[in-house]
């Protein structure tokens, strides 16, 4: 079968091209970015990593189908993490994009523009509240040790607004699908049935929740109502961020609701079994990615997306009337009701 992380400019669909650029040393392997043909030049959804090849990798694949990485003019990205954002600063400073990201985005990058660190300190508030201060402290120093990069994080142009955006000869409406991020955006192409789906809709795996700064409110609980509302649109091809283009969207998004109906009846298993637990002791329960491995075979960083994901669900379990939930000094604790 075909690599889906095999570089170059595949065309998915009249005009619009696919462009996997490198994740060095991230389980994901690829970012999808798609470059559009406008009138102008090009525009692209998501503008993928500032990783020291990233910006070499589009320009090769652009060069592939005769075009630039000069030619783009507008970067529309779905989400403020990483591996969609930074890309962008360096179009926007040697090519002179314009970048959009969603107005929901602005109270985390705000805060990262405050905090000037790659400490993920919502995650960490998360990991205390969970019941593992250690692994807390674990992740504050892996993650403190990485260097600040402020070249990779400024502010878009434009702060983007639901609704639609004319983007060459097409119209892309932009829908809020918080979950992922509480800002996340999916571009929805409904003349063409293309959904530019970002990490809201992935094809084999189900997306991280609530990895990002500021309020945690209920991430899995907002991701559940953004798959809901995906279905009340009309269906299209899946354009994912990461992982092979295709399928049907509304498939997709059926799969991943039953996928965490499925995790909140083990969580609620694992809660009765343990009587009174925190997230932290329910996570040890629990089997992790697709191939249900033990939460002792995780690395520290899938450790704390375990158990952050983990106290998502236990709170969607809280918000519904299935547990209580009592907090102390030492975390919070989930029971049955
Ligand atoms: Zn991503």
């Amino acid at each position: 079968m075909h690599d889906w992380t095999e570089p170059g400019a595949f065309e998915v669909a009249d005009g619009v091209f696919r462009v996997p650029l490198g994740m060095p040393g991230d389980g994901l392997e690829a970012v999808n970015v798609y470059a559009l043909e406008t009138l102008d030049g090009l525009a692209l959804v998501d503008a993928g990593w500032r990783t020291d090849t990233g910006l070499a990798e589009l320009e090769s694949a652009l060069r592939g189908i005769g075009r630039g990485a000069d030619e783009v003019h507008d970067v529309y990205v779905t989400h403020v993490h990483r591996d969609h954002y930074t890309l962008a600063m360096e179009l926007r400073r040697r090519f002179g994009a314009r970048i959009g990201l969603g107005r929901g985005e602005a109270p985390g990058l705000h805060q990262l523009l405050e905090i000037e660190s790659n400490v993920p300190v919502t995650s960490v508030q998360q990991l205390h509240r969970s019941g593992d201060p250690e692994l807390a402290a674990v992740i504050e120093e892996m993650t403190g040790a990485i260097e600040y990069d402020p070249a990779s994080w400024e502010k878009p142009d434009t702060w983007l607004s639901c609704g639609e955006h004319a983007v060459g000869g097409r119209l892309l409406e932009a829908v809020a699908t918080p979950g992922h991020t509480r800002g996340h955006l999916v571009f929805h192409d409904l003349a063409a049935g293309l959904l530019f789906a970002g990490d809201h809709l992935l094809p084999t795996i189900s997306p991280s929740i609530g990895f990002e700064l500021g309020e945690w409110d209920l991430p899995l609980g907002d991701y559940l109502d953004s798959l809901e509302c995906t279905l009340e649109r009309p269906d299209a091809l899946l354009l994912p961020a990461h992982g092979a283009p295709g399928g049907s969207a509304h498939a997709r998004a059926t799969e991943l609701i039953e996928h965490h109906e499925t995790r909140l009846a083990e969580t609620v298993a694992a809660v009765d079994r343990l009587g009174s637990a925190t997230a932290a002791q329910v996570a040890r329960l629990l089997t992790w990615t697709r191939r249900r491995r033990a939460y002792a075979d995780l690395d520290d960083f899938n450790r704390m997306i375990a158990t952050c994901e983990t106290i998502a669900h236990l709170d969607v379990l809280v918000a519904r009337g299935r547990a209580v939930v009592a907090a102390d000094a030492a975390g919070a604790r989930f029971s049955l009701v």
